[in-house]
């Protein structure tokens, strides 16, 4: 397995596979590399012949008052991760060799960004978008694979993607939890043994959502006032809870099964966990 540092050496790293008429894909991460992001590896390992995996903590994401600098790294398991999954290359840029000091473009997308996490978290989705687009001028990919489990995010990149032209297929891979049901996060490691319990509140509630649309509710508010309680009880208090419309995000008061989800985001002690469902 191939570790470039710089945005040189992959770019042409990508470029001779491609000559030689190999399909690449890329896996964009921010590293502490859990079963998710293996699970994307593998994912893209079935759309081509050459998986590139970026580990790069983005600082412009980020807002001042949140935890960029305390953001965990293991960069050595994760390499080593990485090559276990069958990786090709690996991508371990600096902050430097992103973003020149005097960088001042930003991509932005508008519309899918602004509300949910772009509610509250303004400059986020700019970042996102913006180091996305430069990666994949870096790795110039085939496909891309990104996790169901950042749903805006997904939602926000492919329509990116479309309006921008990149040459590049997004594949959505489905959300990897623990057992017990909590949605795999390199930021669960901040998690207390009390907030990790309570915080199964979100995917149970997710859960009887689904099983309630199943059982044939179709209101929005019956199915998100029940998410709320279910998880303001273990002191999880919802930033949002949206039924949406799977691919424009617009919030639905009637469900649409196959083409409905729900996103949602939860606080306590200072933490913020997302998840969502697809009905
Ligand atoms: P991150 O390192 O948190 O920026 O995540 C990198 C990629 O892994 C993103 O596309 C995430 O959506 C995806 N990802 C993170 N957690 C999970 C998970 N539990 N299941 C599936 N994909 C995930």
């Amino acid at each position: 397995m191939e570790i470039f540092t710089t945005a040189a050496n992959l770019h042409a790293w990508s470029m001779a596979q491609k000559r030689a008429g190999l399909k690449v894909g890329l896996v964009p991460t921010m590293g502490y590399l859990h079963e998710g992001h293996l699970s994307l590896i593998r994912e893209a390992l079935k759309h081509c012949d050459k998986v590139a995996v970026s580990i790069f903590v983005n600082p412009t994401q980020f807002a001042p008052n949140e935890d960029y600098d305390a953001y965990p790294h293991k960069e050595e398991d994760d390499i080593a991760l990485c090559e276990g999954e069958g990786a090709a290359a690996v991508f371990l840029p600096t902050p430097a060799e992103m973003y020149p000091t005097d960088a001042s473009t930003w991509v932005e997308e508008t519309v899918l960004a602004k509300g949910y996490c772009g509610a509250q978290r303004p400059i986020h989705f700019r970042g996102v978008c913006t180091v996305v687009a430069k990666l994949f001028n870096i790795a110039a990919p085939d496909v891309a694979v990104f996790g169901q489990k950042d749903f805006q995010q997904v939602a926000v990149i492919r329509r990116m993607v479309r309006d921008l032209n990149f040459p590049i297929e997004i594949i959505r891979a489905p959300i990897i939890r623990d057992e017990d049901g909590l949605a795999k996060s390199s930021r669960n490691t901040y998690l207390s043994a009390d907030a990790r319990k309570a915080a199964l509140s979100l995917s149970r509630a997710l859960f009887a959502a689904k099983a309630a649309v199943e059982q044939g509710e179709r209101s929005a508010a019956t199915l998100e006032a029940s998410i709320r309680a279910t998880t303001t009880a273990e002191g999880w208090l919802p930033d949002y809870v949206n039924v949406v419309d799977s691919e424009t995000l617009m919030p639905l008061e009637t469900v649409t099964p196959g083409t409905s989800a729900i996103l949602l985001a939860c606080r306590r002690e200072g933490l913020r966990l997302i998840d969502n469902i697809l009905l």
